[in-house]
């Protein structure tokens, strides 16, 4: 059986050194912000090549007090990929501002930067690139459409841990940077966390204050602000994985290496990256007409696969009010009908690498 991604396995790897640093939490007394969240906040951010972190209860808030730190709000409008995960359009009516989404270049999946400028009106605020599979959205035009009409950017990077656009890590390219650390993600907490990085420190300094009540001096509240705080025990773990994950991405980019050269030929299409990109391949993303009979052949022969994602926002009930016709947006209907990611993560194992890819050669 080979599984799409043992988190678990993450945990035993490195047992001895989390499970000591979730006792020294433990025995400190200290269980909201303290000392571990600020190392963490300072490791992050040097990590990531900006100025500043700050650490927030998961991805969805990330994004959500980081519209509110740029006064983000109703009657405004925020430009995202037809084609993300759903927090990402969640973060924007959250706050009561409307998501406008624009297709993705379907070589990439990425936002295409030749379509923003088509769906920028007065009331465009922001716009929300993804950094989607952990491979890095075009920046450089993104950032000079949102600086000619003064239009923030807002980076989702919940998926691009470690990932490089023209040599220059993830976190510091747009006004601010969203993560997430989700279990499952490049760097997985052992439950949920999330963080802003920003070279803006007064959109750091909100955050702070945003996500700790409004406040800044215990009792006094400034603003409305609500309770996202990163967990002390959640910064110690994520502080000893943290020294592992240039190693743990490299055994990514390892494994698809193996998926790239072992699957060329095959009758898919498989992920194309940009000579500016360095993807941190949260995901290995194919491409199959016959998706649904590839991933039961698959599980026939125990590789597990999974669907990133089965449903746009745009077709999702939940959006139905927004009345966006579900062709509309073709591409990214078209992709979630045929994206298929394989087995990918620090702890798969070359061999299972190439016994996936054996396996798909047999099927296809
Ligand atoms: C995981 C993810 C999020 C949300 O992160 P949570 O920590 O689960 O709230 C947001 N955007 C994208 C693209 C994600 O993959």
């Amino acid at each position: 059986m080979i599984p799409f991604l043992d988190v678990g396995a993450a945990y035993t790897e490195l047992k001895h050194d989390i499970d000591k640093a979730v006792a020294t939490v433990m025995e400190s007394g200290w269980y909201i912000l303290s000392p571990e969240v600020d190392a963490f906040e300072t490791e992050w951010a040097a990590f990531c090549g900006a100025q500043h972190s700050v650490g927030v209860a998961n991805g969805l808030d990330a994004l959500t007090l980081s519209l509110r730190a740029l006064d983000v709000g109703a009657g405004d409008e925020v430009i995202v990929p037809s084609n993300t995960y759903i927090a990402t359009w969640l973060a924007v009516t959250s706050v009561g501002a409307v998501p406008v989404p624009v297709e993705p270049d379907p070589s990439t999946h990425n936002i295409d930067p030749n379509q923003i400028e088509a769906a920028i009106t007065p009331k465009t605020k922001a716009i929300i690139p993804v950094h989607l599979y952990g491979q890095p959205a075009d920046m450089d035009p993104i950032l000079s459409i949102a600086h000619a009409h003064g239009c923030a950017v807002i980076e989702d990077a919940a998926q691009a841990h470690g990932a490089a656009y023209r040599g220059q890590r993830i976190g510091g390219h747009g006004d601010i940077a969203c993560w997430s650390f989700y279990p499952g993600k490049n760097l997985g907490a052992l439950g949920d966390g999330g963080a802003i990085t920003t070279n803006r420190a007064d959109l750091a300094e909100r955050i702070r204050v945003l996500r700790n009540y409004g406040s800044r001096e215990k009792y006094i509240n400034e603003e409305l602000g609500t309770n996202s705080r990163l967990d002390p025990i959640q910064a110690a773990v994520l502080r000893v994985k943290l020294k592992h994950l240039e190693e743990w991405t490299n055994r990514r980019r390892d494994i698809a290496r193996i998926y790239s050269e072992g699957l060329e030929g095959l009758d898919i299409v498989l992920p194309h990256v940009p000579q500016w990109a360095d993807p941190a391949w949260h995901l290995y993303v194919i491409r199959a007409r016959s998706r649904e009979a590839l991933q039961s052949a698959l599980k026939s022969q125990g590789i597990d696969t999974l669907i990133h994602y089965p449903v746009p926002p745009h077709m999702q009930k939940a959006y139905a009010s927004l009345g966006i016709a579900a062709d509309s947006l073709p591409i990214a209907r078209n992709l979630a009908d045929e994206v298929l990611s394989l087995p990918i993560g620090p702890q798969l194992g070359l061999e299972a690498a190439r016994k996936v890819v054996d396996v798909l050669r047999g099927v296809i």
